[in-house]
């Protein structure tokens, strides 16, 4: 089917390498909100590319004559599409990085900045260009992408001062990948598209390792014409991609899906515990897990660390307490009772005050332990 027919459904890729050489084939509290709010009303003052199904692992940077030849010779299963232009990318953290990476290892020309500049270095080791702002990026960039750590951050970038919206104008855009609530992504929204630029939300669903190996999975929404533009480039980070329409939408789905994952994680780690507790090894429940119907990767990538207590961070704790803060606000706006995401965010704060916020959210479980130790006291 082709993508623009289903709005709805995921576009999913074949990761073969037909053809890879040559075409690109192809979410706020009070305070925060008040805080997004005030920058951006502070401040406030594309091409369509083709469908595609082939996923590239280099991406063709074509003129806009081979542009055209390719958008009336491809289709499902058909040629491919390309993305021209210059890349900017602002935040370069554990997901951001790779991503960035994954752009300039596909042949785009990539400029980024970060506000911890050494984590620049081994982009620009790759071939990046840098520029010392998130303004000046987007000013020297066709397309911005943004990767920061929560809605306060990811309004400050966008529209503060030196801000990615001071850069921006008529014909360029902005894509804010980060896990925002909606109130915080529709006033970055705003902003940016009262500079004439267009605007999508893409929050993602995948882990460090997916950001690695370009199998994230985006959730966009926004302006339609943005999309269709990066799709390529979508492509290059991600294994499919949804647009969800209005935006909010994008944040409202990562929301729902980051709090199933947080209240799994709870219980899974309640799990692991009691198996124990009851003189089971808890080894042979992830394994036994790993077979049945409540198989998850997420388990048996995680159980086997978070037995011998490691928890090496792909998903920070503080990023995932985040998530259920705003799936809690989110729940709250449509009068929804969630209470078992309640009582699992209360184990994340609890885990974020032994020390475990940058730890990754695995370590959930150190706050069931800590509970237990306290209640045989
Ligand atoms: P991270 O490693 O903590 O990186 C956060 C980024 O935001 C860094 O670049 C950091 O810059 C920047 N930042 C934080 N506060 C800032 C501020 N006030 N001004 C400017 N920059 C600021 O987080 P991550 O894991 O990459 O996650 C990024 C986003 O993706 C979050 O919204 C998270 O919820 C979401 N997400 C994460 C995962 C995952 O598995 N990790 C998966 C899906 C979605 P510095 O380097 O200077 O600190």
């Amino acid at each position: 089917m082709p993508r623009e027919e289903s709005r709805l459904l995921p576009s999913a890729h074949g990761r073969d390498a037909r053809g890879l050489s040559l075409l690109v084939s192809r979410h706020i509290p009070a305070a925060a909100m008040a805080a997004a709010a005030f920058l951006c009303a502070r401040a406030a003052a594309p091409a369509l590319l083709p469908p595609s199904r082939g996923l590239p692992r280099r991406l063709l940077l074509a003129s806009r004559a081979t542009a055209a030849a390719l958008s009336s010779s491809s289709g499902e299963g058909g040629g491919g599409v390309e993305f021209q232009g210059k890349v900017g990318f602002l935040g370069l953290g554990i997901m951001g990085a790779p991503m960035a990476s994954n752009l300039i290892k596909a042949g785009c020309d990539v400029t980024v900045w970060n506000r911890t500049k050494s984590k620049c270095d081994p982009l620009l080791s790759l071939g990046a260009k840098y520029e010392p702002s998130p303004a000046e990026v987007a000013s020297s960039c066709d397309v911005t992408f943004a990767m920061l750590a929560d809605p306060e951050s990811a309004a400050e970038v966008a529209c503060g001062a030196n801000g990615a919206a001071e850069g921006l104008a008529p014909g360029k855009g902005y894509v804010d990948v980060s896990t925002v609530d909606g109130a915080t992504s529709k006033l970055i929204g705003e902003r940016i598209t009262s500079t004439g630029a267009s605007f999508l939300e893409a929050p993602v669903s995948g882990s460090k390792k997916p950001a690695e190996d370009g199998l994230l999975i985006f959730l966009t929404a926004g302006n339609e014409s943005l999309y269709k533009r990066v799709a390529p480039l979508l492509d290059v980070m991600g294994k499919s991609r949804f647009y969800l329409g209005d935006v909010g939408n994008g944040a409202a789905m990562k929301l729902v899906v980051n709090m199933v994952m947080g209240s799994m994680m709870v219980s899974f780690s309640e799990g692991l515990l009691l198996s124990e507790k009851v003189g089971l090894d808890p080894n042979t429940l992830v394994e036994v897990i790993s077979q049945g119907a409540i198989s998850a990767p997420m388990f048996s990538l995680k159980g086997p660390s978070m037995v011998k207590a490691a928890y090496p961070t792909a998903f920070p704790l503080k990023h995932q307490q985040k998530d259920l803060r705003l799936a809690l606000a989110l729940a709250e706006s449509v009068s929804q009772s969630i209470p078992t995401v309640a009582a699992a965010n209360e184990l994340y704060k609890a885990a974020k005050s032994l020390g475990l916020a940058d730890h990754d959210f695995s370590a959930v479980i150190e706050a069931l332990k800590a509970k237990a130790q306290s209640s045989q006291q």
